[in-house]
């Protein structure tokens, strides 16, 4: 359900924007979504389709495009992103942080020390990346 509640605040967003652009209508909606994030893409992607009938954006064309996922050390300020880990953690073991952020705790450690007390810094939420808009 949370997903259509994000779904209803985007279009709202960017609604909003095209009428304080006075554009004519909204042509396409990119999404930066986190890798981390626990919300089901393609329900978010079925809420928005449906919540943009009738307004601005009917006829935009969403675009999805993934953010690779920051930690920062808390021992040692270190800072990395997960496809850096690619060499380090097995195939099974990045399922796994993709599907269950929970488990990245158990998984992750910072390259540079070892210790696995660290921020996830990036890559968990979605953020409006651009919005084309025909004026
Ligand atoms: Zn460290």
């Amino acid at each position: 359900m949370h997903e259509w509640a994000l779904a209803e605040s985007i279009i709202m967003a960017v609604v909003d924007l095209a009428k304080r652009e006075n554009a004519k209508e909204i042509l396409e909606v990119e999404l930066l979504v986190g890798e981390l994030q626990t919300l089901n893409i393609e329900v978010l992607e079925f809420a928005l389709n449906e919540l943009k009938r009738g307004t601005m954006a009917e006829n935009a064309k969403i675009k999805f495009s993934k953010q690779f996922p920051r930690f920062k050390c808390i021992a040692c300020g270190n800072v990395w992103e997960i496809r850096n880990l690619e060499n380090i953690l097995s195939r099974d073991e990045i399922e796994s942080i993709h599907f269950i952020p929970e488990l990245s705790h158990v998984f992750i450690k910072c390259p540079r020390c070892g210790s696995n007390d660290f921020q996830v810094t990036e890559g968990r939420g979605i953020i409006l990346k651009g919005v084309v808009l025909k004026k």
